[in-house]
């Protein structure tokens, strides 16, 4: 089965073709029994978050290899320290967009039985969504790695600051609760009881580039549900899994999520 595209647009101004894909996609998310949404960058750029992996994100400034890695919080954590600051940056004071609050909406509606994300900047929370499998972790906490001490960060008194925070347990240099490289992607007990039995998959934001995000989608087609994806773009990052059909959304909407998802969950819920 081929990919369907709607172009946003076409269906506001009631373009036959475009307005017959979007019905589908709605007669789909209706009919199904269990949905989840799989989120990445793409739908917090809306709200100002810059995409780490943009020309203008955290990587473009402070280089993965150099700062990125849990060797190199191991190896020099102050230095790391300086990616994590600015990450808070990134993230700091931005609040959710249409997206995330159409996805919060049809999670308390009953239409979605929860929602994995790539991000790490707590608007989903946010938003008010519930069920929320962080699998790149949170900025939300301090984490530490040697005793497994979570405590709740304050952004503005770590960016004021030029210390490095330690553990009040064990006295061990603290990180962010993020996931980063070398690390483990977190939250695949949860995400096989949320897939189990998926009929529909909604995918906002993401270009499913990213090990293991991108392959729940497939998941999903595989055990014979539907995966519609609402982004910007239809391109496809090189590193993407072969580009085999089943991998492709069913139905994609191109538009800005923050546009797209809000229509789509207030036809949805009437
Ligand atoms: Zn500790």
């Amino acid at each position: 089965m081929s990919t369907r595209v709607a172009i946003y647009e076409d269906v506001e101004r009631g373009e036959r073709e475009a307005l017959e894909v979007w019905e589908e996609a709605l007669a789909w998310a209706r009919e199904s029994g269990k949905s989840a949404a799989l989120t990445g960058a793409g739908i917090s750029v809306e709200s100002g978050v810059p995409d780490f992996r943009s020309p203008q994100g955290v990587w473009a400034r402070f280089p993965v290899e150099e700062y990125g890695t849990i060797e190199a919080f191991f190896v020099n954590p102050p230095k790391a320290w300086r990616l994590y600051r600015a990450i808070w940056g990134d993230i700091g004071g931005k609040e959710p967009n249409g997206a995330h609050r159409a996805l919060a909406e049809l999670e308390r509606a009953g239409r979605l039985a929860g929602l994995v994300t790539q991000n790490i900047d707590n608007l989903h929370h946010a938003a008010g969504s519930r069920a929320v499998i962080e699998i790149h972790g949170d900025a939300r906490r301090l984490q530490c790695v040697r005793c497994g001490r979570l405590e709740q960060a304050d952004p503005e008194a770590l960016l004021a600051s030029t210390e490095v925070p330690h553990c009040a347990d064990c006295g061990s240099p603290l990180k962010p609760n993020v996931v980063f490289f070398g690390e483990a992607v977190r939250g695949f007990t949860e995400i096989d009881a949320l897939l189990a039995d998926c009929e529909l998959m909604v995918v906002a934001g993401t270009s499913s580039s990213v090990w293991p995000a991108n392959t729940l989608p497939l998941t999903v087609a595989r055990a014979g549900g539907r995966v519609i994806e609402f982004n910007l773009s239809a391109e496809r990052a090189p590193e993407a899994p072969a580009l085999s059909e089943r991998t492709l959304p069913d139905i994609l909407v191109l538009g800005e999520a923050g546009t797209t998802l809000p229509a789509f969950a207030s036809a949805l819920l009437g």
